[in-house]
């Protein structure tokens, strides 16, 4: 297969795991649950990305529209909020792919959250926002929202070789930065970066960071990702022939990724 454009896979996506009755936007999920990540979290995890990442740890249910089952908006927020009490968990999220495909389901879901004392963590490659700038804008709308942009490597090489995308498509990560940090979102308080390293070089890694310098000063303080050596991560480093640098086993997750 030849390398694809994750603008258009999102509108293949979409309608695989969208569906509107009236004027709800319904989401294919694939369970809710509770994690130990952020020190405690309420997590949905949605099906339907639009990049393929070949270390991608969810990559068994990531794509897979035969599974699951379609929420709206109030069927996400109730278990989300039932989760959330039960632990006495201060923050939500949609994890498993990527949330921003859905857009109006969730704003709706956003909406909603905004009027409790959860916090929202956005997970996205930030492709999607930094394609239209107008959704930068919608989501900076939202006060108890924090976004967290996660790139797919650090730099365009890197990006084409972990996610089989278009290399040109890293920057819209940077651009997704770029258009919260327009809309009104602080980095360092209710924006950050996250950065898949586990086959980044350290001259790389240093590059990566004097750009997002050059951003904002405030974006250099990244989220490090390393590859977790899930078997199921390994068959599919396996698969493409990748060998990461950084990683850790399951049991060895510092306290710092968590
Ligand atoms: S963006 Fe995230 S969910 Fe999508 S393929 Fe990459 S790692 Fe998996």
């Amino acid at each position: 297969m030849g390398q694809y454009n994750p603008i258009e896979l999102a509108n293949n996506i979409y309608n695989k795991v969208c569906r509107t009755i009236g004027n709800i936007e319904l989401r294919r999920y694939f369970r809710f649950r509770g994690g130990r990540w952020y020190g405690g979290i309420a997590t949905a995890d949605v099906i339907g990305c639009n990049l393929m990442c070949r270390f991608c740890w969810s990559w068994r249910f990531r794509n897979n529209f035969r599974l699951g089952y379609f929420c709206g908006p109030d069927e996400v927020f109730d278990n989300l909020v039932r989760i959330a009490r039960k632990h006495r968990y201060r923050y939500v999220r949609l994890s498993g792919a990527e949330p921003t495909i859905s857009r109006n389901h969730l704003l709706k879901l956003l909406k909603m959250f905004n009027d409790t004392d959860l916090v929202f963590i956005l997970e996205t490659n930030g492709i999607l926002i930094g394609y239209d700038d107008s959704y930068a804008k919608d989501l900076a709308r939202f006060s108890n929202l924090v976004v967290r942009v996660s790139f797919k490597g650090t730099s365009p090489d890197e990006f084409g070789l972990l996610t089989g995308a278009g290399p040109e498509y890293f920057e819209f990560q940077f651009r997704a930065l770029e258009n919260l940090i327009n809309a009104g979102l602080k980095s360092g308080k209710d924006l950050y970066a996250a950065a898949m390293i586990g086959f980044s070089d350290d001259n790389s890694v240093a590059n990566f960071v004097r750009k997002l310098s050059m951003l904002d000063p405030n974006l250099i303080d990244v989220d490090w990702e390393y590859v977790i050596l899930y078997p199921h991560v390994e068959e599919l480093l396996n698969k493409h022939g990748l060998k990461p640098l950084r990683s850790v086993r399951p049991n060895e997750i510092p306290r710092s990724m968590v």
